[in-house]
């Protein structure tokens, strides 16, 4: 790949380039890793997108909704990116986040470019995939950029910390399913979407957004953001409603984080927050890639497994004997 021809059609918005550049960043090749590094930083950072992370279960409503906000937006003259981390696309074998077909509207915009999850095992690897697909995507000069994600584990607190705004979908429930919201996930939130806002759930959708409301303002107060926030709203993806008035609420925010200096805050806090989880993963990757370190941790992992030795002390040692002169 030529980094300096690839670069300057990605800069210009080409969607092709944008394409093969992601396809670059996913590779774990010794080389690709060194072409897209010098690709990410003749890019440069100029450019800044609106980056929203959006979880929820499978069968909220994730495609659909992100098809009708998706749209709305492209209606609005942005240029819209949709990324997908899938912590279960390794194990199903197949992806089922950020897949065309089922935003079959959108995929067809000439200012929405949707990019599937990569079928990779490690969430570090998805992560850090992510990232710079972002980073790409705002070179490209995209406006807002859509990472979705399921309701599960680490894959949201991984694209918590990746996007400005982190939203929560959720579908209409009652007093139990409410209680089973993982708190976690209530306290990164920073708006709730009650989706399938319509027809026979309509009322009952109303009820959980004021619920969630209230659990939202109970389990935290960010002192950074507005009072009225964290807010929970009600939005049909279905039949399009209620999406532009919660676009108004997530402008809102933004706007005041901008103004109040949260926005530029969070994101130095991210940066923070991915040095080191770099450092870690970076380390762990080298220590199993050397034959002596691997053998040691098989043999110490096996004295722990057989009870001869306290998972601490079998740890002290390995790292005891890193550091030996
Ligand atoms: P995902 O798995 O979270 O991506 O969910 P989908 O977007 O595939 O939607 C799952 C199902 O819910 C589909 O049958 C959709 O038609 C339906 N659905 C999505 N949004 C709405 C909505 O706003 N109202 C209603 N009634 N159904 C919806």
């Amino acid at each position: 790949m030529d980094i300096a021809t690839t670069a300057e059609k990605l800069r210009a918005g080409d969607r092709r380039a944008l394409a093969r550049a992601i396809t670059l960043v996913e590779s774990t090749k010794a080389e690709d890793r060194a072409t897209a590094q010098a690709l990410l930083t003749k890019l440069g950072t100029d450019r800044a997108a609106l980056r929203i992370g959006l979880s929820g279960t499978p069968g909220v409503g994730k495609s659909t909704f992100i098809e009708a906000f998706g749209k709305m937006l492209t209606g609005l003259g942005k240029r819209v990116a949709v990324l997908a981390v899938d912590p279960s696309s390794a194990r199903s074998g197949g992806s089922i986040l950020g897949d065309k077909t089922r935003m079959d509207l959108l995929s067809r915009d000439p200012n929405a470019f949707i990019r599937p999850s990569p079928s990779q095992s490690q969430l570090g690897g998805v992560a850090r995939r992510t990232r710079e697909a972002i980073a790409l995507c705002e070179a490209a000069g995209f406006d807002v950029v859509l990472i979705e994600t399921v309701g599960v584990g680490q894959s949201e607190t991984a694209v918590a910390e990746m996007s400005d705004l982190f939203l929560l979908l959720l579908a209409p429930a009652g007093g139990d399913e409410l209680q089973g919201v993982k708190r976690g996930i209530m306290e990164t939130c920073d708006m709730i979407l009650v989706n399938k806002a319509d027809g026979d759930l309509r009322a009952q959708a109303t009820r959980t957004c004021a619920d969630y409301a209230g659990a939202l303002r109970l389990l935290r107060k960010r002192p950074q953001d507005p009072d009225d926030f964290p807010k929970a709203v009600a939005v049909s993806a279905l039949e399009d409603s209620g999406i532009a008035a919660a676009w108004d609420e997530m402008q809102a925010l933004v706007n005041w984080r901008r103004d109040s200096g949260v926005w530029a805050q969070r994101r130095t806090d991210q940066a923070r927050y991915w040095f080191h989880e770099e450092v870690r993963s970076g380390l762990l990757s080298r220590l199993t890639a050397d034959p002596a370190i691997k053998a040691q941790l098989a043999r110490l992992e096996e004295d722990v497994t057989a009870g001869k030795i306290r998972p601490a002390a079998a740890a002290d040692a390995l790292i005891a004997s890193l550091f030996k002169p």
